[in-house]
């Protein structure tokens, strides 16, 4: 979570590795207590979508349409949803409330790293892509240099980060891949509407496989089918894959032959 309108009062950020220590802790009994949700701005990553969603119980099309604006990942033309602020002229998130978050079990990725951001750099030469951390000082924010000394591993783990990140990781690789073409290269909207189909909106993707010619194209065992019928993360990597197929050109489906060329 980072807060767009107070761009001039932030601090400059600290880098951290992931055993730099720092202290911070929130609590009900600050003066700010909530009011960093008040002012924010939090985009959303396609296992944040899926999370929120089951929470409250609608469809991904329902909730994209419901509580979010669209807006464009850094660096490239891709779309990413934002949560759309609760009155208009406002940064109010729609899920704060009196006590706190409302959705807290289920919060994004962004509000689960904050006072933390972070960033990835992707080096073509090395296996891994190198991550990087800062800690986000804001005035508003009187949290920081409470509480004991922790980690920023620990504070990942204490914040349920991982989960977010193993499933959110081929989704990063495609954004990364995007980046690593250069400005020069430009998506196709209708290229842009599919990342966003298969990214953020899974129920709308599922529907997509099942009324569509799709399972005639690409070859899925029976038993990826009915998976991908039940389960939003079966369906969420069917259509990393199918993007990484017919974007990126890594044949990660196999086509059936006859049919190859519809999509
Ligand atoms: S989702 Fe919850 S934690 Fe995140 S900004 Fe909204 S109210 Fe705050
Ligand atoms: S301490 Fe920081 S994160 Fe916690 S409520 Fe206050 S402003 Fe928000």
């Amino acid at each position: 979570m980072f807060n767009k309108n107070r761009d001039k009062e932030i601090v400059v950020p600290v880098k951290l590795e992931l055993n730099s220590p720092f202290c911070f802790s929130c609590d009900k009994d600050l003066a700010c207590f909530t009011k960093c949700c008040k002012d924010s701005s939090v985009t959303l990553t396609p296992y944040d979508i899926i999370r929120m969603k089951k929470r409250l119980n609608m469809s991904s099309q329902e909730f994209l349409s419901f509580y979010t604006v669209p807006a464009v990942i850094e660096g490239t033309e891709l779309p990413i949803p934002m949560l759309k602020p609760l009155k208009e002229n406002t940064a109010e998130c729609p899920f704060i409330a009196e006590d706190g978050c409302v959705i807290f079990e289920d919060r994004p990725l962004n509000c689960r790293y904050y006072p933390l951001g972070f960033g990835i750099y992707h080096n073509k030469d090395q296996a891994d892509n190198e991550k990087f951390f800062a800690l986000i000082k804001e005035p508003v924010c009187a949290g920081h240099g409470l509480g004991g000394e922790i980690t920023v591993k620990e504070w990942l783990e204490s914040q349920g980060i991982s989960e977010y990140e193993t499933i959110n990781s081929l989704w990063v690789e495609i954004i990364l891949k995007r980046k690593s073409l250069g400005p020069f290269v430009t998506i196709p909207e209708k290229t842009l509407q599919m990342f966003f189909l298969a990214c953020y909106n899974v129920d709308g993707f599922r529907d997509f496989v099942f009324d569509t010619k799709f399972l005639l194209v690409f070859e899925l065992t029976d038993e990826r089918i009915q998976k991908i019928k039940e389960d939003d993360m079966e369906c969420l990597n069917l259509g990393i894959d199918w993007l990484k197929t017919v974007l990126l050109g890594e044949r990660v489906l196999k086509t059936l032959e006859k049919k190859a060329g519809i999509f």
